[in-house]
């Protein structure tokens, strides 16, 4: 019987991709096509009810029912009459991945049937709920959750060979109020954003009314041929090779890296990229990325919300077309031990309704003080929460990244770029003159600021959150991850900052210092204050660990122990202070995040069992029966000792290895059992990351030794250089 490995192999190379068809040579012919977006709400809609649903996409104010049943009616008869049947209220709860729950817009009536979509059933929904997680929230109070539309993030058309659904943007809350989902909270922080820098801006700039967090994110991923994936348990089944020696040739020669695109690949990303920019996500740029078979790509910065959603979609997109390519999409953030694992860097910054980039130099001293002002803000919001940070990018995925040097380390940091980080040593060791007359008579002793911030930022890849330019860089986000959960948390901090920040300056001015005077002192103080946050070196060096620890900075390597900092005392204050977490909210989010967790290490602990039990060590066994045939043979042949001593010899090496790993399985099973029996998560996430977890190396180690030796023509698992090199 041919193994699965042979027949996926030849599968694998006789692969013809699909034809994939643009809509147009012209992106902006059919950019956004599948959108419910500003313009068909124009043409949908009478101009009142466009100007109220405007409004409250802007501000945020309250749509009435009628209004709302115009709004779903004009939604309704353009997703028809774009073939869509049914609509869904799309979520993201906190599995990590989407949700939906489709409806048919079909109903019977008296005389027949019609096609309805009434504005309540747009603005509420409650889906059978029960099965996603919620940190024993539901379970204490009311079992229902429900989801509540998100007029800021418009409707859009999912389309799938067998038919068309109008997706409606929405938040899952349970019945009590709290959140079940990712975006109820970000939205919250980004309202607590606005309102914190506004209040701000007014020292700078009183026609400012609103300030908007834009977020850019940059995805990382892996392709698979689907038939040699599907020959792997480990990957099906965890995302990630449990198995596997690195192949002759790795990454080091760094050839794939902005070498050219395999062809099969190329029709690959075309098509997902046309059905992207059909639901307006503004992708711009793709390219290989360091890794053999690994790529990116990258869509122009929006609004955080809509950027968050286009990045949610997207990876359902990316999964999706896959399949019509007969690729597998890996977005884990390390499929394949021993070269680079992806991530999903975060490009944020703030912007105001008048069109100014906050984190961007200016022009005019002015200006300058302004980003000054939001500049140092958020290094000291950093400094003061980076364990709430570090938190939030940390997953069981993403462990094996941060701090295994090629990822940013587990220890937050911020790098500035020489020019900036010269300029704030300068404020710091400045003398602020108070005898000014008026606000603009300080100017001369501001130090200038080049407003081009040369990038020689992107050169130090090796820092969790870097300042490029006009804007910070998160690099430490997994490429699994949904960015809600560090933007969240990055929002409220810099809002929460922000708002101290005036309190400060306020007190200043109350005692009679000028505006400008007031402004700089509170920035210089700050600086001073956040030092310790700032690293221009290298963060993968050991010199780094040595120094943050000096500084006091924290260095927590595993998710078990960095989620505490969501339940501290510190984080609690933040959170409820700024109306976007309650104390109870954030146990259950911790308590998920836990679960998660260890749920993830028992998957993958009992598939590393599985395949080894039933494919590694009867392929190693049955290698084994032929080495020992060979020595009876040679023996019956009256051959010398020395004559059979290299059979003789590997057999003695399987033996060992076989023994190892057969020894180490049966001590994980223990552990895992013992582990089991564990009530407290915290506990229990902690003993499968340091009592069970601990097993995987060494099992690999030896298994790969095996596949060292055996017959590779009985070797069950395809192997890196099968997966990894795609043609
Ligand atoms: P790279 O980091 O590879 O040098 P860029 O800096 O041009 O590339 O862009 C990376 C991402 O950052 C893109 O998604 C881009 O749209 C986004 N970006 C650029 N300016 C901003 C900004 N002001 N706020 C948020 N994201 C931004
Ligand atoms: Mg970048």
């Amino acid at each position: 019987m041919k193994s699965l490995r042979t027949i996926a192999l030849k599968e694998a190379q006789n692969r013809i991709s699909p034809e994939v068809k643009s809509p147009s040579n012209k992106i902006s012919e059919f950019f956004g096509s599948n959108v419910f977006d500003k313009k068909k709400m124009k043409d949908f809609l009478s101009k009142e009810v466009y100007e109220k649903l405007i409004s409250t996409i802007d501000q945020g104010s309250l749509i009435n029912q009628e209004d709302a049943n115009q709004i779903a009616t004009a939604m309704k008869t353009w997703a028809m009459g774009k073939g869509a049947t049914h609509y869904t209220h799309w979520f993201q709860p906190l599995t990590g991945s989407t949700a939906e729950k489709h409806d048919s817009f079909f109903e019977p009536s008296g005389d027949g049937a019609i096609e309805k979509f009434a504005g309540s059933a747009l603005v509420q929904q409650e889906p059978d709920a029960s099965s996603f997680p919620n940190g024993g929230i539901r379970n204490t109070f009311e079992a229902r959750g429900y989801t509540a539309w998100d007029p800021s993030s418009p409707a859009f058309i999912m389309e799938s060979k067998a038919g068309k659904t109008l997706c409606i943007p929405t938040v899952f809350i349970s019945y009590t109020g709290e959140s079940l989902d990712y975006k109820a909270p970000l939205l919250k922080a980004l309202a607590a954003m606005d309102k914190a820098a506004v209040d701000v801006c007014q020292y700078f700039d009183k026609s400012i009314n609103k300030v908007t967090a834009s977020l850019g994110i940059e995805q990382e991923y892996f392709l698979v041929d689907l038939a040699l994936f599907n020959a792997r348990p480990d990957l099906v089944m965890t995302g990630r090779t449990l198995f596997g020696h690195m192949s002759a040739k790795g990454q080091q020669l760094e050839d794939h890296y902005f070498g050219s695109i395999p062809e099969r690949v190329f029709a690959y990303m075309v098509d997902f990229e046309n059905e992207a920019l059909k639901l307006g996500i503004p992708l711009k740029t793709r390219h290989n990325e360091v890794a053999p078979s690994q790529f990116e790509c990258a869509p122009i910065y929006e609004e955080i919300n809509l950027a968050i959603d286009h990045n949610q979609l997207l990876m359902d997109l990316m999964e999706k077309v896959a399949r019509r390519h007969n690729f597998k999409v890996l977005l884990h953030e390390k499929p394949y031990a021993g070269i680079n694992g992806s991530g999903k860097h975060n490009n944020w910054s703030l912007i105001t309704d008048t069109g100014k980039n906050l984190l961007a130099p200016g022009k005019t001293p002015k200006n300058n003080l302004m980003f000054l002002a939001f500049f140092v803000n958020t290094i000291k919001a950093v400094h003061e929460h980076a364990d709430l940070l570090r938190a939030s990018i940390t997953s069981v995925s993403n462990d094996h990244r941060l701090g295994a040097n090629e990822a940013p380390p587990a220890i937050i940091s911020i790098f500035l770029g020489k020019q900036l980080d010269e300029i704030l040593e300068e404020i710091e060791h400045s003398r602020i003159s108070k005898k000014i007359k008026e606000d603009n008579g300080l100017w001369l002793g501001i130090p200038k600021i080049p407003q081009i911030i040369l990038d020689n930022t992107d050169r130090n890849r090796t820092s969790p959150f870097a300042f490029t330019g006009n804007k910070f860089e998160l690099r430490a986000v997994g490429s699994t991850a949904n960015s809600s959960a560090p933007m969240t948390v990055l929002n409220a901090i810099v809002a929460d900052q922000l708002t101290k920040f005036k309190v400060d300056v306020d007190k200043l001015i109350k005692k009679g210092d000028k505006k400008d005077v007031a402004l700089l002192t509170v920035i210089k103080k700050y600086i001073k204050e956040s030092k310790a946050i700032r690293f221009e070196g290298n963060g993968y060096s050991q010199e780094w660990a040595d120094e943050a620890a000096t500084r006091g900075l924290s260095n927590i390597k595993t998710t078990p122990k960095a989620l505490d900092a969501y339940v501290s005392e510190k984080s609690t204050e933040l959170f409820t202070k700024t109306n976007i977490f309650s104390k109870r909210e954030l146990h259950a989010r911790h308590e998920i995040l836990l679960e998660s967790f260890f749920r993830k290490l028992q998957i993958e602990a009992r598939v590393m069992g599985d395949v080894t039990n039933s494919q590694i060590l009867p392929a190693a066994i049955a290698y084994q029966n032929i080495l020992i045939e060979n020595a009876k043979g040679l023996k019956d042949l009256g051959l010398s000792k020395e004559a059979i001593a290299t059979p003789m010899a590997i057999i003695e090496t399987l033996s060992k290895h076989i023994g190892i790993v057969k020894t180490n399985i049966d001590a994980m099973l223990e552990e895992r059992k013992k582990t089991n029996t564990i009530e407290d998560s915290r506990d229990k996430a902690i003993s499968y990351d340091e009592n069970v977890k601990v097993y995987f190396d060494t099992i690999r180690y030896h298994v790969d030794k095996l596949e060292q030796i055996v017959d590779d023509s009985v070797w069950p698992l395809p192997k890196f250089r099968e997966l990894l090199f795609l043609k």
